[in-house]
């Protein structure tokens, strides 16, 4: 069996959601009955989190209108994908019976001038849960039996509101009760990705782009043959298109490789997404709902090297880096400790650490704990803080096979003002950390150089 995610654009409207109800009848005819899981139409989830924002700035009425915009722009899709009365009737109901249930959370939440993590979770939910019930709905017309199941009952997560752990023994035992009798009988099951509930039933959120991390859970769960990303790229590029002209798609790609890619921000797959497929092995393809003749990238334990140097590159903006000196650091232990409990009090994650005999350099992409972080280092160490830089992250098996491969990436580099260099022990990936100014041309000199030669022929299924 297949688990297929649709991301937001995939659904963004009648238009891709009558091509995703072919992609979905394609897979049924070929494997058998798939598992779907969708995102909130795009732009939904912003909206919502706007919707909460105005709530908190104490703007009920910008809220209500965004509520309203979002309501329309379902029902109209509603109405332009079904036909047939009685089902149509009911879709609509209910959908309507959902916006009001937002508008009143945020009706009381504007009452009691009160945003809690928890509140946010139940609102943001809306978009997946208003998505997979127009999707299943549309399935169905189009041909497919098909049924909406609330993600919130098969998801089983921690507390942590806005980034919920899931618990993957008891997501897997919902999956068998409410998602596995529904694929024996033929019929997809529909469900919204990024959301899921405590075990008490309390509405939680993965974080942002987490629909991907729901597919794979729910693939791992499953067991299933393979998890398929679709989305609005041809598969994962070998640098953000936004960012390198010329990017180009790979076809296949390590578990490893796709993870440091999505981590140093390739913004195609979520972070977490690759995790559960490694543990079962399983199979994870990149494919575009815009053009699914195009065999799009395949994610494996072991795939061939590719042909150029590097396989790809990923960036980060709006990076902070902090420099921490103090000549305690030299031949004292525990002081390490007492800078990473510093960043753990103020709960925010490092993404690069640099050291050197008396200083440590470290980036963080959230900077909300700063001023609390500079104070407490300060207690013990001179700190300095630079902001607007940028992370450059080249990955590739090679960097672990061919020595030299870093020190000429690096060498390419030279007319930029490096930051901080890192290679971990397992030199998959080089980092450099750079002004953020510089980022885009350190992107193009690296990829032109490194992840181009010699031209891959795009593949092509009949
Ligand atoms: P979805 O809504 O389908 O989840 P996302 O917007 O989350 O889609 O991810 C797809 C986007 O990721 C692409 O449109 C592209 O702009 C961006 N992206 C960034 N880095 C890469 C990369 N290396 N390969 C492909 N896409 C990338
Ligand atoms: N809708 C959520 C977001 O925009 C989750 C996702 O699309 O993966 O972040
Ligand atoms: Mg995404």
């Amino acid at each position: 069996m297949v688990v297929m995610k649709f991301g937001g654009t995939s659904v963004k409207d009648p238009e891709a959601i009558q091509r995703l109800a072919a992609i979905v009848a394609g897979e049924q005819a070929r494997t058998g009955t798939p598992v779907v899981v969708v995102s909130a139409m795009s732009g939904i989830t912003d909206q919502l989190l706007d919707a909460v924002a105005a709530v908190e700035r104490g703007d009920a009425e910008g809220a209500s209108r965004k509520v309203a915009a979002m309501r329309d722009r379902h029902r109209a899709a509603a109405e332009a994908l079904l036909t047939r009365g009685d089902v149509r009737d009911e879709v609509i109901d209910a959908l309507e019976r959902q916006w009001r249930d937002t508008a009143q959370i945020l009706h009381a939440m504007a009452v009691l001038r009160e945003v809690s993590p928890r509140s946010r979770d139940a609102v943001v939910a809306m978009g997946e849960l208003a998505s997979s019930r127009l999707v299943a709905a549309a399935l169905a017309e189009l041909g497919t039996p098909a049924r909406c199941v609330d993600a919130r009952t098969v998801l089983v997560t921690s507390a942590d509101h806005g980034l919920a752990q899931p618990d993957q023994p008891s997501t897997a035992a919902r999956l068998h009760e409410h998602v596995l009798p529904l694929v024996q009988d033929g019929v997809v099951p529909v469900l919204g990705g990024f959301i899921g509930a405590t075990a008490d039933g309390i509405t939680t959120t993965l974080g942002r782009g987490g629909s991907d991390y729901s597919a794979s859970l729910f693939g791992a769960g499953l067991k299933a043959a393979e998890i398929q990303i679709w989305t609005d790229v041809d598969g994962m590029l070998t640098a953000d298109p936004r960012v390198v002209h010329g990017a180009r798609p790979l076809p296949s790609l390590s578990f490893a490789e796709a993870s440091e890619l999505a981590y140093f921000g390739a913004k195609v797959l979520h972070p977490s997404t690759i995790a559960p497929a490694v543990a079962d092995g399983i199979p994870v393809k990149i494919l575009n709902s815009h053009r699914p003749h195009v065999a799009g990238t395949t994610i494996t334990a072991n795939p061939p090297l590719p042909e150029a140097p590097l396989t790809g590159l990923a960036c980060k903006r709006d990076i902070t880096v902090v420099d921490i000196r103090s000549s305690m650091m030299l031949a004292a232990y525990g002081f390490m400790r007492r800078v990473f409990e510093v960043f753990e009090r103020h709960r925010t994650s490092v993404d690069v650490i640099t050291t050197s005999e008396v200083s440590v350099s470290i980036t963080i992409e959230d900077r909300r704990a700063i001023e609390g972080i500079v104070a407490d280092l300060s207690v013990f160490a001179e700190v300095g803080v630079e902001s607007e830089m940028a992370l450059l992250c080249a990955v590739g098996e090679r960097l672990r096979l061919e020595a030299g491969l870093a020190a000429r990436v690096l060498g390419t580099l030279d007319e930029f003002p490096l930051r901080m260099v890192s290679q971990a022990g397992a030199r998959r990936n080089l980092t450099v950390v750079l002004p953020q100014a510089h980022l885009q041309a350190a992107m193009a000199r690296v990829h032109e150089r490194f992840c181009l030669a010699p031209v891959p022929v795009p593949e092509v299924v009949a």
